[in-house]
């Protein structure tokens, strides 16, 4: 059958080396990464990306995308299309913990603060607030300049056929597609983890997030900072100026009954309601655009593989995102996968045997486990009440502010420049393409 995709490739080709469910972030980058190398890579995502039009207002869906996240995208030439639409880079991070006193009111004190400056390790910025619209679309403009790779979307799948030597998508409109691997980017609901068998471990945390989009007055902001506070972090994000208007993502974090009831406000409520929450490095708010709330889990699948199919992203692991590292972590999945399988292939190995996927596994469990945990930490710390445990972490918020090497540790740490790094996150070029065909 003759095969047409949305970018008006069209071929009769039904077999393909990569199959990718899923298009978002993560899919993207493993399709663009491999179709660079020549590699044959079928994506099908069940909704189509919407161009986002320059004086669009910001997007609700946001992240701090970490500079090994910024080399990994402009290393597949995503990141030149991402800035002609927009970002916003931010060079200082502040951290603390609110403190009241005796009689309810907030103690504005700055000895236990910690301040995170991009210039302390002598780099321009921390990383950068981007919607996830932008990083997507930047991904599928680069994807254009690859011949080998097949969007097809907006399409339903109707079977996936896994786990398996030779993997299988059946589309509802009798379409079917088979593959030497199967790769599972399609979220934290994914299909693909649940057709191939895979189990996960969850969490559930007791807070729910709500992100809000807001205009804001004073100017564009370098500054990204989270407070503290029993019920969770509350946090601010700069966003980009748009036809000279300034914004801001303000994320919420609480327990879902109050989550509910802060949707249910009026705008004008729910701002006066931010305002006499937040700390007072709120910049005033002129008006509010969207705002949402999203479920915060912990996952973790128990294999990220079975023979021919394996998981990346946020169908592998879903992470508290109270540091905003759930897609750093995603496009780190992508980058390792894309290494194994180049460099299987390469040795003529079968990308989708255990052996290659056991790799890919031992590079990322570990790293995915050890992010978990620190934000787990974090959370777990920081949610307790207990005098003495405030005393402490407060004392360690304050000491920690002091200490320069402890503070640019933690800076590499979440700009990704710590531990073993993928190639193509440290810039290097690969050695060989493997020729169309082959
Ligand atoms: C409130 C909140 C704030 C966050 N903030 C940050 C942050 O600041 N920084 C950060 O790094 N991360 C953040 N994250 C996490 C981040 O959004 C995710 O880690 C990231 O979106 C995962 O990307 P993904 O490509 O794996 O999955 P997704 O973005 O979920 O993409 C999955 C894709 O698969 C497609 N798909 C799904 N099912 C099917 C199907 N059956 N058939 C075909 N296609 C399908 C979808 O249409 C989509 O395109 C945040 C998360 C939340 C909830």
């Amino acid at each position: 059958m003759k095969t047409a995709d949305a970018f008006g490739h069209s071929d009769d080709q039904q077999h393909y080396d990569v199959l990718v469910v899923g298009g978002g972030m993560v899919g993207a980058t493993i399709a663009c990464g491999l179709g660079q190398q020549g590699i044959r890579v079928a994506v099908f995502d069940h909704a189509e990306p919407s161009p986002l039009p320059a004086d669009a207002l910001p997007e609700l869906r946001v992240s701090a995308l970490s500079t090994a996240s910024e080399a990994i995208l402009r290393q597949l030439g995503a990141w030149p299309h991402m800035q002609s639409m927009r970002m916003t880079p931010y060079r200082r991070m502040a951290v603390w913990e609110k403190l009241h006193s005796p009689f309810g009111k907030t103690i504005d004190s700055r000895a236990n603060r910690v301040l995170f400056d991009a210039r302390q390790i002598s780099h321009s910025q921390l990383g950068f607030i981007v919607e996830n619209r932008v990083t997507q679309s930047g991904l599928l403009e680069a994807i254009k300049s690859c011949p080998s790779v097949s969007f097809f979307c907006p399409v339903n799948i109707q079977k996936i056929h896994t786990p398996s030597a030779s993997p299988m998508i059946e589309l509802s409109d009798g379409r079917r597609f088979s593959g030497d691997l199967l790769v599972g980017a399609d979220g934290a609901d994914s299909r693909v983890r649940q057709s191939a068998g895979l189990a996960m471990e969850q969490r559930d945390y007791e807070q729910q997030c709500l992100v809000a989009t807001v205009e804001i007055a004073g100017g564009c902001q370098d500054i990204t900072w989270q407070a503290f506070t029993p019920t969770g972090p509350e946090a601010f994000l700069p966003l980009p100026d748009i036809n000279g208007k300034s914004y801001g993502s303000i994320v919420w974090y609480h327990h879902p009954e109050r989550i509910r009831q802060l949707l249910a406000l009026s705008s004008e409520a729910f701002i006066e309601a931010l305002e006499t929450t937040f700390p007072s490095e709120l910049p005033e708010i002129i008006q509010l655009h969207q705002r949402g709330a999203f479920p915060i889990a912990r996952r973790h699948v128990t294999e990220y593989f079975r023979q021919g199919v394996v998981l990346a992203g946020d169908a592998a692991h879903t992470i508290n995102p109270l540091a905003g590292q759930g897609v750093n972590l995603g496009l780190q999945d992508a980058a390792w996968l894309i290494e194994i399988l180049v460099d299987a292939l390469r040795a003529g190995e079968t990308p989708g045997s255990t052996e290659v996927l056991a790799r890919y596994e031992k590079a990322r469990r570990s790293e995915n486990a050890l992010m978990m945990n620190t934000m787990d930490a974090f959370y777990h710390t920081f949610s307790n009440q207990s005098k003495p445990l405030q005393f402490l972490r407060n004392l360690g918020l304050t000491v920690a502010g002091k200490l320069s090497p402890a503070v640019n540790q933690v800076m590499k740490y979440a700009m990704g420049l710590s531990g073993k790094q993928p190639r193509l996150a440290t810039g290097k070029k690969y050695k060989f393409k493997i020729a169309a065909g082959d």
